[in-house]
């Protein structure tokens, strides 16, 4: 039972599903959704990869599976056969204990008055990925990357007609905000006013301690099972291919911060592997929960020099 995530301390999700297609061999262009049907042996190995690294959630390719992103690649007619393809091999891979998430990211348009998308529009197509995806047997609906709290609205009522449980995660990139301005406060609170919300936070953005500024700033504005699924750092090019420069001790702290935070679900977002869920587990598993209080005035390096470091010292700090 879904629920049953809710009672413990920690729940892990899974890493990044773009970086992973990109290893696999995705070429950048291409409809990562259209692996679905073309590639699905790749598909379900990435998340074989997750099921393995100990994930409790993963997280469905078919971010970009609405009719408006999916136009972009003439793939507009087939929503329901990607997502429901998406969600199918989600399903297969992950076998009895592991639960299934329908990935929904945005339209990629914006909605009226500042843009063209009507939000009746923007409903009937998050309605029509939804569906789908409930058809293809999803345990819940994973809403992220979300920037506009109009479209993220959009995009709940879509899914409510399923009736599933749903998670929604917006991206404070943007000075502590999303990029349309919302910020961490304004989110919960909206948040809190939806029926069928399973658990809602922050997702991909700048990097750790950007996420865990946020996921503190959650949880002082009462918010309730709260998602951390953080970039690697921030991504640089180097020679032509996206790396990361984020040490190991980092990604290491960064999981068991957002745990002591109280955030209940805690994954990563681009740049992350299996090795790093891995490792999350692993650390988690390891450290005794000590609650961490984020205050708004101190930077988290402050607070950083609180809690005992026994565990945490041991850890090396090369590159993973
Ligand atoms: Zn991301």
């Amino acid at each position: 039972m879904l629920k049953e995530l809710l009672k413990r301390d920690y729940v892990i999700l899974d890493g990044a599903m773009g970086t992973n297609l990109f290893m696999k061999g995705l070429t950048s262009g291409e409809c990562p959704e259209s692996w679905n049907i073309d590639n699905p042996k790749k598909i379900f190995e990435i998340h074989e990869s997750f099921v393995n690294a100990g994930s409790d959630i993963i997280v469905t390719n078919t971010f970009g599976g609405n009719q408006f992103r999916l136009k972009l690649h003439q793939l507009e007619s087939k929503v329901k056969e990607l997502n429901y393809s998406g969600a199918q091999i989600a399903r297969k891979s992950a076998g009895k204990k592991v639960f299934i998430a329908g990935s929904i990211g945005p339209s990629g348009e914006i909605l009226e008055p500042l843009g063209n998308l009507k939000y009746e529009l923007a409903v009937k197509a998050f309605g029509e990925q939804s569906l789908a995806l409930a058809e293809g047997g999803v345990d819940m609906l994973w809403l992220e990357t979300f920037s506009d709290i109009k479209e993220l609205q959009a995009a709940l009522e879509g899914s409510m007609q399923t009736g599933l449980p749903i998670v929604a995660t917006m991206s404070f990139d943007t000075v502590g905000k999303t990029m349309m301005g919302v910020s961490p406060n304004e989110f919960v609170s909206f948040m809190e006013k939806q029926h069928n919300v399973f658990a809602y936070g922050a997702n991909c953005g700048l990097g750790f301690d950007e996420l865990l500024q946020t996921v503190g700033q959650m949880q002082n504005a009462g918010g309730k099972n709260v998602v951390a699924k953080s970039n690697l750092g921030i991504p640089v090019f180097h020679n032509g291919l996206i790396k990361y420069n984020t040490t190991e001790k980092s990604l290491l702290d960064y999981a068991v911060k957002a745990r002591n935070m109280g955030a209940l679900f805690i994954g990563g977002c681009c740049g992350t592997e299996a090795k790093h869920i891995k490792k999350v587990k692993e650390i988690l598993k390891a450290s005794p929960y000590e609650y961490l209080k984020y205050k708004q005035s101190n930077s988290l390096n402050r607070e950083n020099k609180k809690p005992k470091r026994r565990r945490r010292n041991k850890i090396d700090t090369k590159k993973v």
